[in-house]
């Protein structure tokens, strides 16, 4: 199981989830109950996360994602350093710390 995205809400996440399942990649939501306890957690283990079962599977993911994500909003961003998805405020990576493009 490899994490490929971060969603803003439960309903960004099931997205990403059936645009990896049009292309035959089988993935799952976690912390999709967490959503509802946004400001007593920390902002990011709020939010919905999608994993891809089959690890090799998970660089298509992320290709799949970049122009799926491109099209729906520019507003995030694919750290250049490891491939991990940031919230478009964030200027450094939060996985790897590398900077981000603006
Ligand atoms: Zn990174």
């Amino acid at each position: 199981m490899k994490r490929v995205h971060i969603a803003p809400t439960l309903l960004d996440a099931q997205l990403v989830v059936d645009a990896l399942s049009s292309v035959g990649i089988v993935s799952h939501i976690f912390n999709a109950n967490a959503a509802g306890a946004l400001g007593e957690v920390p902002f990011l283990q709020a939010q919905p996360e999608v994993w891809v079962e089959d690890d090799a599977r998970a660089h298509r993911a992320r290709e799949v994602l970049a122009d799926f994500l491109s099209v729906k909003s520019r507003a995030e961003k694919i750290c250049p350093a490891c491939g991990e998805c940031n919230p478009g405020n964030f200027l450094s990576c939060w996985q790897c710390g590398g900077l981000l493009p603006d």
